[in-house]
């Protein structure tokens, strides 16, 4: 696949980069689940859902750890939990911005601190911008990491932190994972279709203009993407955003499916915009980290609102693969519609 804007590419680090030093992976976007075609193709979706890297490894399978490792080792009995005191919900607050200050600096420190693969699989030339007014103090990373922590982590924990009083108050349907071993483990591992589901709905919301102008223009200032950009948000989108975790006031669930819910929704931002393709281990062994997709998002701004593991863009017309087809399609519908936001290139 070649990019449309490819046409004076030139070869950087080893990487072929268009004028604007755009670096597109040569087989574009990952491609949509199997797991939605039509006719179905259930050897594939299978391999899809279980195997290495797929659906539920290695990522998913992480998630759900640290969820049961808060439950069990970070989270004040639900017993305490009963009103609102400020010993428990302060512990929480804190745990909370710990935990998300580790992992997003996991990825920025290794990836855009220390550079260990330099310009490897990076989508971009550029390292995080300064100097620029646009951002808080000029600096895209102190910007980032002011809306993540402050906004984010705050909105996140507020949400946690009344559905914690909300199970151990009885009000919201409680299961134990002893009777219910199945359901539970099913409900573990839908969590992230979930998400999928829930933040392609919230994220075409927040394009409407109305929406965009107030709070999600903040979110876009962010064209060349980090681990803290993803989280990068303006609260009115934080409130949004960490909606998906109100789902367990009607669907029965145990405490570790809502903190895997919320950790979800916390913590996979930072690997989502992490701007890199892969992950290099050692040598040429290498994991999938970001999403191609979601960066076009950034690039584009009407296209990919969701992610390709649950493919609406692909059915509502809003897909964009990487590929000059999909440009093109794209500009043709842009023109069309008047839209005023512009092309970030
Ligand atoms: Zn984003
Ligand atoms: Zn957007």
């Amino acid at each position: 696949m070649i990019d449309a804007d490819n046409e004076k590419s030139r070869l950087v680090d080893g990487l072929l980069r268009d004028k604007r030093g755009f670096w597109q992976p040569e087989r574009g976007t990952a491609p949509p689940s199997p797991l939605f075609a039509w006719p179905p193709r259930p050897t594939e979706a299978f391999k899809w859902l279980f195997g290495f890297p797929g659906y539920l490894f290695p990522w998913n399978v992480i998630y759900m750890v640290i969820a049961m490792l808060t439950w069990n080792y970070l989270q004040p009995p639900l017993s305490q939990c009963v009103d609102f005191q400020a010993s428990w919900i302060f512990a929480i607050y804190v745990r909370n911005q710990v935990m998300l200050v580790i992992i997003v600096s996991a990825w920025h420190l290794r990836l855009w601190s220390f550079k260990s693969q330099g310009f490897k699989f990076k989508y971009t030339s550029d390292w995080m911008a300064t100097g620029k007014r646009k951002f808080l103090w000029n600096n895209q990373l102190y910007d980032n990491v002011f809306w993540s922590c402050v906004s984010g982590g705050t909105i996140w924990t507020a949400y946690e932190v009344l559905m914690l009083w909300a199970y151990a108050n009885k009000i919201i349907p409680y299961i134990d994972w002893r009777q219910k071993p199945v359901y539970f483990l099913v409900m573990l591992c839908s969590i992230q279709m979930w998400r999928l589901f829930h933040f392609y709905w919230v994220h075409r919301l927040l394009h409407w203009r109305l929406l965009y102008k107030a709070g999600h223009y903040l979110h876009h200032k962010n064209i060349n993407i980090g681990p803290w950009s993803g989280l990068a948000m303006h609260p009115i989108e934080h409130i949004l955003y960490f909606s998906c975790i109100l789902i367990h006031w009607v669907v029965p669930s145990h405490p570790i499916h809502m903190l895997m819910n919320a950790h979800h929704a916390a913590f996979t931002p930072a690997q989502g915009h992490v701007g890199f393709e892969k992950l290099t281990i050692s040598g040429n062994y290498s994991v999938p980290a970001a999403s191609y997709f979601h960066q076009l998002h950034h690039r584009y701004f009407e296209c990919n609102y969701g992610e390709n593991d649950l493919p609406f863009d692909m059915w509502f017309g809003t897909y964009h693969d990487g590929s000059t087809e999909a440009h093109t399609q794209m500009r043709e519908k842009r023109r069309s519609k008047h839209n005023i936001l512009t092309e970030a290139d």
